[in-house]
């Protein structure tokens, strides 16, 4: 770390912010944070054992009251956190109120005429970065675990807040320091070190950072898919029965409700859990009734989603034979991954495998369904689960990456490696072999946050909540 750099971001004044969400609840808390927390936490409380805060002890909770002047706001716990042993690292005060939205404003007005400044989203964990208790990628962490909306999800981004993927990149890092090192005092000491025999070992080293750092990536489609759910969309020809089968998907496993508010809601967009399987569902029939669905949403629309997709569930009525329509709508997705739903099989079958795949040879599953029955989805289940989860919906030991800066940080490390041994195999000159090394070893540091810019840390901390 630059300390110029660290000294400029280095954080000096108090804040403060609701920790939690401004809606009627039992208790609302309020943080506070910094060398003033608990001086001035102590000017508008009254404990009821008449102690001062400021000669409690670390780790201890107080009751008391809240007061403006002399008029009294609430009545409250309060615990007194001392640095360096607090989430920031710095001198922390929480205040339990009631949870009242009012109440809380009225606490939080009072603290900032003290002087107390109202924390930016994501200041307190970009604190604990900051003073060395969190590195970046554990404070990324924090957020994920916060939005997680399934168990994977939860279980990664813990993992991950343990420090399992930190402690990778370290490794990682600490072997390329290592060849950087040793290349370095070698074209110092020529006398001493020679580099004889080194390209053999230096290709095998970095065959072996390769596969690492593969690896890796390759765990990122299935980790993203995992932690933010199968983007899945549904389409078929108006009277398939989209609206019904996601009325039942809805039906039973509606866990979620995603709100997307300020975009165009050209279609509908419902998260579910489905057997532990979170899917993201894109339903094309939100934007029709009657009418031609695709040609509605335009075969641009229809394409683009398409492409976005990782699944395509497409309905084909079976109570009718296949129409244009519905060989347009094959035509649109034959490359990607369909599963077939051949719904209404509780009605006579008109259509059969046969007329399937020669509209769309390569489905990855024909599975018949009734969406007005509710059949079928035990086995859609199924079918996904191997597709998506080799089988078993439960977290491995593998470390999954799952945030898109880490796997592009990620890709441009594999890119130096390969470079390395393309400068190996070329037999080019040492000092080649050390830039590329430096610049894999940097690229890693961005992960974890050894390397970090002002702009970087401002813009991963602006995505977090209010008061974490
Ligand atoms: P959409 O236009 O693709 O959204 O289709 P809908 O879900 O609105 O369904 C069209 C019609 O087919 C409705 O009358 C549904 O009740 C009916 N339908 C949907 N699924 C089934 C099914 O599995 N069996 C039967 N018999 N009818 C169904």
């Amino acid at each position: 770390m630059d300390f110029s750099l660290w000294s400029a971001m280095y954080p000096s004044d108090t804040i403060c912010a609701i920790a939690t969400a401004t809606a009627p609840s039992g208790i609302g808390i309020i943080r506070i944070s910094g060398k003033d927390a608990i001086a001035v936490t102590d000017t508008i409380f009254r404990a009821a054992n008449h102690k001062k805060l400021s000669e409690a002890a670390a780790y201890t909770m107080h009751y008391g009251f809240i007061y403006d002047q002399d008029q009294m706001i609430d009545e409250v716990l309060v615990s007194v956190f001392r640095a360096p042993h607090s989430y920031t690292a710095e001198d922390s005060v929480e205040i339990n109120c009631h949870g009242g939205p009012f109440i809380l404003q009225k606490v939080l007005k009072l603290l900032t005429q003290k002087g107390i400044r109202i924390a930016e989203p994501g200041e307190f964990t970009k604190r604990a970065f900051l003073n060395g208790r969190l590195d970046l990628s554990e404070a990324e962490a924090v957020m994920d675990t916060i939005s997680a909306q399934n168990e994977f999800a939860l279980e990664a981004s813990v993992k991950q807040l343990r420090g399992e993927l930190s402690q990778l990149i370290r490794t990682l890092r600490q072997d390329i320091l290592y060849e950087i090192a040793f290349i370095e005092s070698a074209l110092d000491d020529p006398e001493h070190i020679s580099l004889e025999g080194y390209s053999e070992k230096l290709t095998e080293k970095c065959k072996a950072l390769l596969s690492q750092v593969e690896t890796l990536i390759a765990s990122y489609q299935n980790g993203k898919i995992r932690k933010e759910g199968i983007y899945t969309v549904i389409l078929g020809k108006p009277n398939a029965g989209k609206s019904s089968l996601l009325n039942l998907l809805l039906g039973e496993n509606r866990a979620i409700v995603t709100d997307i508010a300020g975009t165009t809601r050209d279609v509908l967009e419902e998260d579910i859990l489905l057997n532990g399987m979170q899917l993201h569902l894109v339903d094309t029939a939100g934007i029709h009734s009657s009418e031609d669905t695709i040609e509605q949403m335009g075969v641009e629309k229809a394409i683009e989603y398409a492409n976005r997709a990782d699944l395509i569930l497409y309905l084909l009525d079976g109570s009718t034979p296949i129409t244009e329509e519905d060989i347009r709508i094959a035509r649109i997705v034959q490359d990607k991954k369909v599963m077939v739903l051949l719904n209404k099989k509780d009605l006579t079958q008109s259509i059969g495998e046969e007329d399937i795949k020669s509209i769309l040879p390569r489905p990855v599953a024909i599975l018949p369904i009734s969406a007005l029955k509710g059949e079928g989805m035990e086995e859609m289940a199924a079918i996904l689960k191997d597709l998506f989860y080799e089988g078993e919906v439960t977290m491995n030991d593998q470390i999954y990456l799952t945030n898109l800066r880490h796997k592009q940080l990620m890709d441009q490390v594999k890119q130096s490696l390969l470079q390395v041994l393309h400068s190996l195999d070329q037999q080019m000159p040492e000092d080649f072999l050390s830039i590329d090394l430096m610049d894999a070893y940097k690229n890693l540091g961005f992960i974890i946050g050894e390397e970090i810019d002002d702009d970087l840390a401002d813009e991963i901390f602006s995505k977090f909540c209010m008061g974490k």
